[in-house]
């Protein structure tokens, strides 16, 4: 047997059964697909039914409001994603007529839609023959074959590509597509594989060499930027200020204004800082509380957040208004932000 009739025998006896693998609709496998980006299966799957009940159809998600999408994938993260997904679900609506397009360069030319996911929506909708490469892909492929190229470089990604591509079953793109990806995620995992009930292990190039601790191989290393956000909950009676976020990785979101320094700093430091003293000049103010330090932990950013809350009689501030206490739990607000009006029972 070659490497996919290995796959595809393995997977009906091993898969996971999840509600998009029961469907061809290529709406709901974007849908998805998109989720599941950089989000583990048991955090997306409350968040795909959420989102095929509340937007049944393209034409719904595209009608729908901007804030009501954010609001709905509250919680998830990369909030990018959700803001593409709006604006292609326009798109299909108005240079489709609704309809999902049909081939990969169509797909491929979504907003947030990569060769990748590309790849898995024209072959999990209409069985065509693009091959998925992703890291569960690269992790297989790589120790299954002693692939040695760095999967972070763009020829490890051209290679990888095309061994994939090379090995796809053509006539059944999906199951072969979803089967290498669940081997993956279930056999063949980062830590502590499955070598001795893998169908694999006569003829894996790590297993036989000792080397599945360094495969596969990336060279770069993330560069963890650390922020120090001092968020400002400015307060007026029982009304409270908020802004829409217009740019960064919460575009869209509603957030208080904050003030943000390069290391970390002490109360009475801020309190002193130009930036701070800035930005309360000409009002009277007094500080009510002080929240306790709240560590964000991003891919590519650690955020290390205090919440202030501040009262303030007269007060103005550009592209923020004042908003009723009650009323913040109607607003998209991120990860971090939802987590500290929870422990403070902030509603
Ligand atoms: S033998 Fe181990 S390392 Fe090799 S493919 Fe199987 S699970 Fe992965």
């Amino acid at each position: 047997m070659n490497f996919s009739e290995i796959l595809l025998q393995w997977y009906p006896f091993n898969k996971r059964e999840l509600p998009w693998r029961n469907t061809n609709n290529p709406y709901f496998i974007w849908l998805s697909e998109i989720i599941l980006q950089q989000t583990r299966v048991e955090q997306g799957l409350p968040y795909y039914l959420k989102f095929i009940q509340s937007f049944p159809k393209v034409a719904d998600l595209a009608n729908a409001k901007e804030d009501k999408v954010l609001k709905l994938w509250q919680g998830l993260g990369y909030y990018s994603r959700a803001r593409n997904l709006h604006y292609s679900a326009k798109y299909i609506l108005e240079y489709y007529d609704g309809i999902f397009p049909k081939t990969y360069s169509d797909i491929l030319s979504l907003k947030g839609v990569g060769t990748y996911t590309a790849a898995a929506i024209a072959s999990f909708s209409y069985g065509l023959p693009y091959a998925v490469v992703d890291g569960n892909v690269i992790r297989v492929l790589s120790r299954v074959f002693g692939i040695k190229t760095p999967s972070d470089t763009s020829l490890g990604r051209k290679e990888y590509q095309h061994v994939a591509q090379d090995l796809l079953n053509k006539k059944n793109a999906a199951d072969n597509n979803q089967a290498i990806m669940e081997f993956g995620a279930l056999q063949c995992t980062p830590k502590l594989p499955k070598c001795t009930s893998c169908p694999f292990i006569s003829n894996c190039f790590a297993y036989q060499t000792r080397s599945i601790g360094a495969l596969p191989v990336k060279c770069k290393k993330i560069r963890i930027r650390k922020r120090f956000l001092n968020y400002l909950l400015i307060q007026n009676g029982k009304a409270i200020i908020l802004g829409k976020r217009n740019e960064g990785i919460w575009k869209g979101l509603y957030e208080f204004p904050f003030i943000e320094y390069a290391n970390k700093k002490s109360e009475k430091a801020i309190i002193s800082s130009a930036e701070w003293i800035e930005f309360f000049k000409n009002t009277h103010y007094k500080i009510e509380s002080v929240s306790d330090e709240f560590i964000h932990k991003l891919s590519h950013q650690h955020i290390y957040a205090k919440f202030w809350t501040v009262n303030i009689q007269d007060f103005e501030l550009k592209n923020h208004s004042f908003i009723k206490n009650y009323r913040i739990k109607d607003y998209p607000v991120s990860r971090l932000t939802d987590k500290f009006l929870k422990e403070y029972n902030i509603t």
